[in-house]
C-alpha cells in the first residue's frame, strides 16, 4: 500500500509501504476515504533532522472499516469511521473522564511508528475506544466537515470550553489557520458576542467572520495588542484563544488578556520557558490553560450541528489532492498558499 514519510525537515515522500494489518483483537483495519494535512505536521516539516526519520505522517481520517480483531464490539466491516488524532482505550481512569489524551493505554500516532493517516490504510488500536461510527454515505457533500471531527474543529472547540467561553465574555482568537478559525466558531457556538480574530490573511479572515469574528485586528506584536485594548475599553478580553504555538503569540496573548481572564492554548507550543510572573500572568491573576484536545470527547457533541447543515467547518479545506500530491500539499500549506489540504487516496 502506499503511505506519506518524512524524511526530514521539507522531504515528504510518498512510497510503498508494507500493508497494514491487524495485530491485536482489539484493532480495527481501517482504508482511508479522506485524511488531511495539519498544521502541526509543519512543525516537523520545518525542523524534524534526518536520523529521526523517515516517519509516517497523518493523524486526521476518515475511512471504511475493513476488518475487525476478535475483541472489537462497536465497529464492524463496511461501517464508516472518523478517527481522532489521539488513540484511546475508552476504558481507563482518563478515558472515563473524558481526558482522553492521558490515556494510559493509547498515545498519538507518532507513537504508532507503522502507522498513519495520510496513507490508504490504517491499522486503528483500541478500535471501540477510539473509532466513531458515521451514518453518512461515504460520498456524503459533509464529509469534509466531518473530518474536522478528527482534530481541527474538536482542537479549537476544546480551546474555548478550556478557557470558559460563554455568552458573558469576550474572546479573542490568535492565529488564522483551520484551529483559529474554528476556535472562532467554537466561541460564537459556545454564546460569545465580542469575538476578536487575529490574523493578516484576508481570504481567511474574512471565513473567520463568516464564523462569527466580530473583528480582524491584522497587526501584530505591540500594535495588535493596542488594537484589541481600543476594542475592548482598554480592558482586554476575558478569553484569549492561542491557535499558533510561537513564542510571539504568547506574548501577544498576555498581552489581550483582561484582568481575571483565561488564556487557554492549543497550538503545539515550540517552547518550554515563558514568563510567568508579574508582568504577564501573575499580576492580572490570569489563568493559563490548554493541551492537547481530548477531541474524542467532543465528536458526538459537534456532529449533529454537522449533520444537519447548522454549522460547516469542512470550509477550511482549500485545497483537495490525492496522495501523489500530498508532498505539493506541504509546500503550500508551508507557504501559507493552503489553508487546510484534503487527501483523497
Ligand atoms: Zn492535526
Ligand atoms: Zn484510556
Amino acid at each position: 500500500m502506499r503511505a506519506t514519510l518524512m524524511y526530514g525537515a521539507g522531504d515528504v515522500r510518498v512510497e510503498n509501504v508494507p500493508d497494514s494489518v491487524i495485530k491485536q483483537p482489539t484493532d480495527a483495519l481501517v482504508r482511508v476515504t479522506s485524511s488531511c494535512i495539519c498544521g502541526s505536521d509543519l512543525h516537523p516539516y520545518h525542523s524534524m533532522s534526518r536520523d529521526s526519520g523517515p516517519a509516517r505522517m497523518g493523524h486526521e481520517f476518515i475511512g471504511i472499516v475493513e476488518g475487525t480483531g476478535s475483541e472489537v464490539s462497536t465497529v464492524r466491516k463496511g461501517d464508516l469511521v472518523v478517527a481522532p488524532f489521539a488513540i484511546s482505550c475508552g476504558t481507563c481512569v482518563f478515558c472515563r473522564e473524558g481526558l482522553y489524551t492521558s490515556c494510559l493505554h493509547g498515545g498519538f500516532w507518532d507513537n504508532e511508528p507503522l502507522e498513519g493517516g495520510q496513507a490508504e490504510a490504517v491499522r486503528v488500536p483500541f478500535a471501540d475506544g477510539t473509532l466513531v461510527k458515521l451514518n453518512v454515505a461515504e460520498d456524503s457533500a459533509l464529509m469534509p466537515s466531518l473530518l474536522t471531527l478528527s482534530d481541527v474543529f474538536g482542537t479549537g472547540y476544546h480551546a474555548a470550553v478550556q478557557g470558559g467561553v460563554n455568552e458573558r465574555t469576550s474572546v479573542s482568537v490568535i492565529g488564522d489557520g483551520a484551529v483559529g478559525l474554528l476556535a472562532v466558531l467554537s466561541a460564537k457556538r459556545l454564546g460569545a458576542e465580542q469575538i476578536i480574530l487575529m490574523g493578516r490573511h484576508q481570504a481567511r479572515t474574512d471565513l473567520g467572520r463568516e464564523f462569527g469574528a466580530t473583528d480582524v485586528v491584522a497587526e501584530r506584536g505591540e500594535e495588535g495588542i493596542t488594537k484589541v485594548r481600543e476594542l475592548t475599553g482598554g480592558h482586554g478580553t476575558h478569553v484569549v484563544l492561542e491557535a499558533v504555538g510561537h513564542m510571539p503569540a504568547y506574548e501577544q496573548a498576555f498581552g489581550i488578556v483582561r484582568p481575571g481572564g483565561t488564556i487557554s492554548r492549543v497550538g503545539v507550543p515550540q517552547y518550554e520557558d515563558a514568563p510567568i510572573g508579574f508582568g504577564s500572568l501573575f499580576g492580572g491573576n490570569i489563568t493559563l490553560t490548554g493541551g492537547p484536545a481530548p477531541v474524542r470527547a467532543y465528536i458526538e457533541e459537534l456532529m449533529p450541528d454537522i449533520l444537519n447543515g447548522t454549522i460547516e467547518p469542512g470550509k477550511v479545506f482549500d485545497t483537495t489532492t490525492d496522495l501523489d500530491g500530498v508532498p505539493e500539499g506541504y509546500q503550500a500549506m508551508d507557504e501559507r498558499k493552503s489553508l487546510k489540504v484534503l487527501i483523497r487516496p
